[in-house]
């Protein structure tokens, strides 16, 4: 009988990844830990209690790109020779994970930069994308998927939708026949996802909009008849309806207080995050909360609630600061430009190094 098994592998900061195990042919793992001894010692251990074997795995499938999720595909497909399949996105990520990833590694510096976060705290945090490098490695993608397709996995069919947000490759994967979907780190019980702002496969020239189209899809998920959701972290979902109610509830609070941040005069998203976060947060995780502050910063500049503008310090790209038009229109005060219509800064540092994602 089709069964679904949860195996935890352990994860430094936030505890631990789950890798499902479908029972079923083909015998299935939606997602696998990173690489790392403790995280393929625990997948080994979850399948023993099972009777099965690594070898004995047919079919392995990412929800998306992150090491958590993909860094030990290449170990478990040269034990098992089991094929791959992911979504196209993922596909592609995986292919070249190593250029990929250091290039969006060098966005990240640029982006940090030119919304000032000091080098001092740049550098710090370099080991931030060692850890990326080191605890993942590329895959071969036998059978791409596109958004829509169907695939047979431990013997139930599963659909595949395209919901990035959280990453650039993100999926659920599908089972309309018992109303049950993976869905990788889209939307989790215990904690609100992060959205990552990284070049996108096609270069616009303007900044990823990364947390306006994670909740444009987290809506979408809202709107699906589903009764369990199987995360990539922490327990499954029931409810999830009132779960992405809660979690766009926390975006509004959040916005809130960041327009609150502005109303004391104009700051970079680095000076907003300080207000939000302890010094030492902050710092040790610099770039991921310029990614939550930015994200809402896109939401209240689609909302006309605040603008940016970029302004040339002789660095390579400028700096970009934030504020909100009522304060400048009233002419009370003196950092922000008083004529002109609202500008946006089409800071994109990924243009060069992204044009060799085409
Ligand atoms: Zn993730």
């Amino acid at each position: 009988m089709e069964r679904t098994v949860q195996i935890q592998a352990p994860l430094p900061h936030i505890k631990s990844v789950n890798i499902w195990l479908l029972r079923g042919d083909p015998l299935t793992l939606i997602d696998t830990g990173p690489r790392t001894d403790e995280a393929l010692v625990a997948l080994e251990t979850g399948l023993k209690r099972e009777g099965l074997r690594l070898e004995d795995i047919e079919l392995v499938i990412p929800t998306h790109h992150h090491l958590d999720h993909s860094g030990l595909i290449a170990t478990i497909v040269g034990r098992s020779r089991a094929r791959v399949a992911a979504l196209d996105r993922a596909a592609e990520y995986g292919a070249r994970y190593v250029e990929r990833s250091a290039a969006d590694r060098s966005f990240s510096v640029e982006l940090m930069r030119h919304h000032g976060v000091p080098e001092s705290v740049i550098e710090a945090n370099e080991g931030f994308w060692d850890f990326i490098r080191d605890t993942s490695e590329a895959y071969e993608t036998d059978v791409v998927l596109s958004d829509g397709d169907v695939i047979t996995a431990g013997g139930r069919d599963l659909r595949i939708l395209a919901r990035p947000g959280h990453s650039t490759t993100d999926a659920l994967l599908v089972d309309e026949a018992s109303r049950a979907a993976f869905v990788g780190d889209h939307l989790l019980a215990g904690i609100s996802s992060n959205a990552e702002i990284v070049p996108a496969a096609e270069p616009t020239g303007s900044r990823p909009q990364a947390r306006v189209e994670y909740l444009a899809n987290l809506r979408r998920t809202a709107s699906m008849p589903l009764d369990r959701l199987l995360t990539g972290h922490g327990d499954p979902v029931a409810d999830h309806r009132a779960l992405v109610r809660r979690r766009l509830s926390e975006h509004r609070r959040r916005c809130q207080r960041i327009i609150a941040a502005l109303e004391q005069g104009p700051a970079n998203a680095y000076e907003i995050a300080g207000q939000l976060w302890s010094p030492r947060t902050v710092a040790e995780q610099p770039l991921l909360v310029v990614w939550e502050v930015l994200g809402h910063l896109d939401l209240l500049l689609e909302a006309r609630r605040v603008s940016e503008q970029k302004f040339d310090d002789g660095s390579r790209y400028g700096k970009a600061w934030f504020w909100v038009p009522e304060r400048a229109e009233r002419g009370d005060h003196a950092g922000a430009p008083t004529t002109g219509a609202p500008e946006t800064s089409t800071f994109y540092p990924g243009v060069d190094r992204a044009a060799k994602f085409e």
